[in-house]
């Protein structure tokens, strides 16, 4: 039997920064940064923010983390992932660090007392620990990365499968130069994720935090020719209702603010 081909996006965090939660958040969702892509029988996370807490418990494959950068919004839902606790299952975990040793002390920094109860080796499961690459294959699945634009780094990644593909562009800042890059990296993508945490306006009292626009996440689009724009990172200070007003002021069907829950299909 042929396997399914199909590539697909699981939203299972988008916040940014710190967790959220209360009425004024039920819609785009409090959990941090963490998507499942599911291309045929893989499955690929990016990022382990909170929202790793609700991925479901069963997968057709030993899952690979690939993590964009090391700031706590992205690594904080991986000491609750269930799965690592779990005798006889392995995952594989990328971090962007120039050797495996490096890339457990990075680790260590959160996941050990006095932040942490225990290292995240000491788990029951097997947990796999390897430097995030510029060029992997996952299965029939190949990823690239590429240094984006954010303090202290974080890797732009891209995912193709099946003829479809999708770049993951959080953390990111806009500049000339950094968006020429992302645009050549992004090249007709499906559907680009790009770092919205603030409007224009926050973003004047917020230059060089790290973080973007919706607006400039408009113009990558364009010059990328990127099908389609999916906005994440959202700050902690967005409300539903905020959020809401900035997505239908764009009047795009092609251009979303990614709600926690939602399942895209390229
Ligand atoms: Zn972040
Ligand atoms: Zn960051």
């Amino acid at each position: 039997m042929v396997p399914e081909q199909y590539l697909r996006i699981r939203v299972l965090g988008t916040r940014g920064s710190v967790p959220v939660c209360g009425d004024e958040f039920a819609l785009y969702g409090g959990s941090t940064s963490c998507y499942l892509v599911e291309a045929g029988e893989e499955r690929i996370f990016l990022d382990a923010g909170s929202g790793i807490v609700n991925a479901p418990d069963a997968l057709p494959r030993d899952p690979v983390i690939l993590l964009s950068h090391m700031h706590v919004d992205h690594l904080l839902g991986l000491g609750m992932y269930s799965r690592l606790a779990q005798p006889g299952t392995t995952t594989r975990l990328l971090v962007p660090a120039r050797s495996e040793r490096e890339a457990w002390e990075k680790l260590d920094r959160l996941y050990s007392p006095p932040l942490w109860p225990i290292r995240l080796c000491d788990y029951g499961g097997d947990l796999q620990v390897n430097t995030l690459p510029s060029f992997m294959r996952i299965g029939e699945v190949t990823v690239h990365t590429e240094l984006g634009s954010h303090p202290g780094g974080c890797r732009l990644i891209k995912i193709c499968f099946a003829g479809k593909t999708l770049v993951y562009a959080t953390d990111f800042e806009h500049d000339d130069d950094a968006c020429a890059r992302l645009a050549q990296f992004a090249g007709d993508v499906d559907l680009l994720l790009y770092d919205g945490q603030y409007d224009e306006e926050t973003y004047a009292t917020h230059r060089g935090f790290g973080h973007s626009t919706h607006v400039a996440g408009l113009e990558v689009m364009r010059s990328s020719g990127a099908r389609r724009l999916l906005i994440v990172h959202h700050d902690p200070h967005s409300t539903d209702a905020m959020l809401l007003e900035r997505e239908r002021s764009l009047g795009r069907s092609d251009v979303r603010f990614a709600r926690e829950g939602e399942v895209i299909e390229l």
